[in-house]
């Protein structure tokens, strides 16, 4: 019998990981089944308690699941420490659940390696301030980059994040009709404002010159890329490159092999 593995979220239909995944045990000859299931909020802990029953070994979890994955694992990885968030949720012995989170990993692998970013002393925005940012912003902090602005619709999340960070660099608050928002070299877009089709909520003169990221891919990226081109971004790409970088990370974690992502990325 197959391994079973599987992505967790609410929505979960439109999700790519079992494509990568199934990409990944092809190349690396492993046998194994990848689904999809479908979990409202408040209802993780039954589903993977089901899913364990099942002989399922290892989920992702996505949006909205990782804080509530991260309370229901019974160890932490250190990134999913920090975030507070888990993407990754691995069997132990004895019913026991770890709980890592691979999404800043997989940005910088990307950002780094695939779209060949000079991240050191880089002035990065961000806009959002949900549970990817709780993910991705240590990550980026730890890479030396330069000051940090967060954008977020709700202003206080923004700047609760920038307390929770504050020792790791330096990160300062933006506000929408904000003047004196410096020039950046990267824009990361973590709101979800594109799954309804909206653009952020910053003048696109803010993505001037820079090299600009949405976390979310396919449709959802298109108010996002459609901003950063308006803007005179020096290139817009979504949020693809990084899903398959994370889903490698999750890979490496459950099959103690990384898998090869360049297949994955070609255009
Ligand atoms: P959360 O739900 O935790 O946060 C959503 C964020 O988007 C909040 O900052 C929220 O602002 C903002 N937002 C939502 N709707 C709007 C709107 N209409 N206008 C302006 N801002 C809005 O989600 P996550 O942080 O977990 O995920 C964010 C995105 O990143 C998702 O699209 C997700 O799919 C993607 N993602 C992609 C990954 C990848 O591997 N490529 C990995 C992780 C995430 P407010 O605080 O005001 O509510």
């Amino acid at each position: 019998m197959s391994a079973i593995y599987a992505v967790m979220g609410y929505p979960i239909g439109h999700s790519r990981s079992p494509e990568i995944h199934a990409r990944f045990a092809a190349q690396t000859g492993l046998d194994l089944e990848y689904r999809r299931i479908q979990v409202r909020p408040g209802s993780l802990a039954s589903a993977v308690e089901n899913f364990r029953a099942d002989g399922g070994r290892g989920c992702n979890v996505t949006v909205p699941l990782k804080e509530e994955a991260a309370k229901l694992s019974d160890e932490l990885g250190p990134e999913a420490g920090q975030a507070g968030a888990v993407n990754t949720l691995t069997a132990g012995a004895g019913g026991r659940m770890r709980g890592d989170n691979t999404d800043g990993l997989g940005l910088i692998r990307h950002l780094r390696a695939n779209l060949r970013v000079n991240l050191e002393d880089a002035r990065v925005l961000i806009i959002g301030a949900g549970g990817a940012v709780r993910g991705v912003l240590p990550a980026l902090l730890a890479e030396s980059v330069g000051e940090t602005v967060i954008f977020n619709r709700t202003r206080e999340r923004a700047r609760e994040l920038a307390r929770r960070f504050s020792s790791l660099g330096a990160i300062r608050v933006a506000a929408a009709g904000d003047a004196g928002l410096p020039a950046v070299d990267l824009v990361i877009n973590a709101s979800s404002a594109g799954i309804s089709g909206e653009p952020p909520g910053l003048a696109p003169a803010s993505a001037r010159g820079a090299l600009c990221m949405d976390l979310a891919y396919g449709r959802a990226a298109q108010p996002f890329v459609s901003w950063a081109r308006e803007g005179g971004a020096r290139a817009a790409h979504d949020g693809w490159g990084m899903l398959v970088e994370q889903a490698a990370e999750s890979f490496r974690i459950w099959h103690g092999t990384r898998p090869d992502t360049t297949e994955l990325l070609q255009p």
